[in-house]
């Protein structure tokens, strides 16, 4: 039975054990697409996260998605172009049940004014990364990312905790929404800015921000005792980032450490130019969008020039993945890349062995079947201190959003390991039901951005978009049941391609199989695209895992 859904009625929380499709593959990914709109921030749009990212191109798109996938047999292949479907085709069971390739535009032609006129025309849609294939599951999925950049940061420059310690950022949006629990979850005295109250207000009612203050001076109070008394606490404000960051600034204050997390990857439908307001942002994004992006880009200046003031005066500040140290390039800050990527400061290490955000969703329905993961998880790799340490956190902190679900930074062997673990419980019914395995885009082998993920790569290898499109090419010839390429639309067209993946573990001996090779190609492709750039932790990877790499 779905589950009623308070924050979007008409978008029921997916579950139970009926069948509508034809077999729990097919029902599988129904559910996801389900689940993104139901967790989405704007559903009736279609619309998932990041000001833009949607899960159909359109609402007959939409419904031909879900009548295609009721109605399928296992040996057919849905073929979904930007969110449209475009074709149901024979191929094999052992094949993908759909494959998708969202936003892709030829080099010359990637410019986000170009996507704004296909879009308009109803060409093309942009899935985000995990909106468009089905795998977003709430703020959740970037939590641990989020949290994982806290701590090293705090085991670099503050003695192994944030208690104590003022957290600056910005963006309460479908993603930014992680930060305030991330930061408290770190020990942190977190103060997050957006200008829209209703983004704020949502954070706090699925329990992801304690507090909104009604003004500056007000927060700023609040986080002076939070920090003297060493506590952990999320405080949000409603206000414009390019305001509020200088004005703390020219206040003298300086936080230990300095990010942002609004949409300022899209200057028309994300970020909001100080002194407008929301409904005037509205209105230009349908007929001024020239005007708008100057306003955008004049305020993101403006914004990065206070990070970096609060960098020079011995702030911890870093780009957390959207783009806004480009967009002030262009607006003529010259030094904005004095800020680093968070993806090269705190995390490379972790992606050369594969480590990366992999991800479980119950499709029952059932928050037991993720406790009874968790624990499968801590008695499996109790020497993994990321995550046991993750798990009883998580369990501690993250409330459920649509489907239950589960975010853990694993590696190569371990996903699919616990996947086929997992997969035999499905099997003798100690789950009540299937579970699918995802993981973010962001992920080893499984994304080209030279601003965000491939910053710096060793070997100057950034842009390369081969690995993302071999990936999808192994994914599908390593049976795994959805695959999708997708490249930026918006403020990103241009600027990334990446790949994504879902394999469901339905407890028969196809799916183990499927599990088998899809998530173990996947990981081993990570490791060797980070051993092609020169990283020594691959190297040992490949030797200690015996992964096929092959030496030239
Ligand atoms: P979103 O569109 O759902 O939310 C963006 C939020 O920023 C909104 O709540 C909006 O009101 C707020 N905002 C816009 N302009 C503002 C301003 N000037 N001052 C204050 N608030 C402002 O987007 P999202 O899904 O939360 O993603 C945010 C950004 O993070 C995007 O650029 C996205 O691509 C990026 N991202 C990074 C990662 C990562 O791994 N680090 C992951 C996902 C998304």
């Amino acid at each position: 039975m779905p589950k009623a859904n308070p924050r979007h009625p008409n978008f029921p929380i997916p579950g139970g054990p009926e069948l509508r499709a034809r077999g729990w593959r097919q029902e599988a990914l129904l559910r996801l697409l389900e689940n993104v709109l139901s967790v989405g921030e704007d559903p009736d749009n279609l619309v998932v996260y990041a000001a833009l990212g949607k899960a159909a191109r359109n609402w007959p798109s939409h419904r031909a998605i879900v009548k295609t996938l009721i109605e399928m047999d296992e040996d057919q292949t849905l073929v979904i172009q930007s969110g449209k479907p475009v074709g149901l085709l024979k191929t094999h069971a052992k094949a993908p049940l759909v494959i998708m390739a969202n936003c892709n535009i030829v080099g010359q032609w990637a410019k986000a004014e170009v996507f704004y006129e296909l879009q308009r025309k109803g060409l093309i849609c942009w899935g985000g990364l995990t909106a468009g294939a089905w795998q977003y599951i709430g703020s959740q999925g970037v939590i641990q990312g989020t949290y994982e950049i806290f701590m090293r940061i705090a085991e670099r420059r503050f003695g192994g905790d944030l208690s104590g310690r003022f957290v600056l950022t910005a963006g309460l949006g479908g993603m930014g929404g992680a930060q305030p629990l991330a930061g408290r979850m770190a020990g942190a005295a977190i103060l997050c800015v957006d200008i829209d109250p209703e983004r704020a207000k949502k954070r706090q009612q699925v329990g992801y921000l304690q507090e909104i203050a009604p003004d500056l001076d007000t927060a700023l109070a609040m986080i002076a005792a939070a920090v003297k008394e060493k506590r952990a606490l999320s405080v949000g404000l409603v206000g414009n980032a390019a305001e509020i960051y200088p004005e703390i600034a020219r206040r003298g204050i300086v936080p230990d450490v300095v990010t942002d997390q609004t949409s300022a990857h899209d200057l028309v439908y994300g970020y909001v130019p100080k002194g407008m307001s929301l409904d005037q942002v509205r209105s230009l994004r349908e007929d001024g969008q020239g005007q708008l992006m100057a306003a955008s880009r004049a305020s993101i200046v403006e914004h990065v020039k206070a990070m970096l003031d609060f960098q020079k005066k011995g702030s911890e500040v870093f780009d957390n993945g959207n783009l806004i140290r480009t967009q002030a390039r262009e607006g003529g800050v010259a030094d904005a890349f004095d800020i680093p990527i968070f993806t090269e400061a705190y995390l490379r290490p972790l992606f050369a062995r594969a480590i990366g955000p992999f991800r479980w969703m119950a499709l029952s329905g059932d928050e037991s079947d993720i406790a009874l993961i968790d624990d499968l998880l801590l008695a499996m790799f109790p020497e993994n201190r990321i995550i046991t340490n993750w798990i009883l956190l998580a369990r501690q902190h993250i409330p459920f959003e649509g489907l239950p679900a589960r975010i853990a930074w694993l590696g190569h062997g371990e996903r699919t390991a616990l996947a086929r673990r997992v997969n035999q419980l499905v099997a003798s019914g100690e789950l009540k039901g299937p579970i699918a395995f995802s993981r973010d885009h962001l992920d080893a082998g499984a994304m080209a951005h030279p601003n965000i993920m491939t910053e710096r790569m060793k070997d100057g290898s950034d842009a390369i978009a081969d690995w993302p499109l071999l990936d999808a090419m192994l994914l599908c010839s390593s049976m795994a049941d959805l695959v999708v390429v997708h490249s930026g639309g918006g403020g990103y067209a241009g600027y990334m391609t990446s790949c994504g993946v879902t394999v469901v573990a339905d407890g028969t001996k196809a799916a183990d199989e499927r599990l088998d090779h899809a998530l173990t190609n996947d990981t081993s492709l990570g490791v060797i695209r980070y051993a092609d750039a020169g990283y020594e932790e691959s190297f040992d990877e490949i030797a200690a895992k015996g992964i096929g790499h092959v030496k030239v």
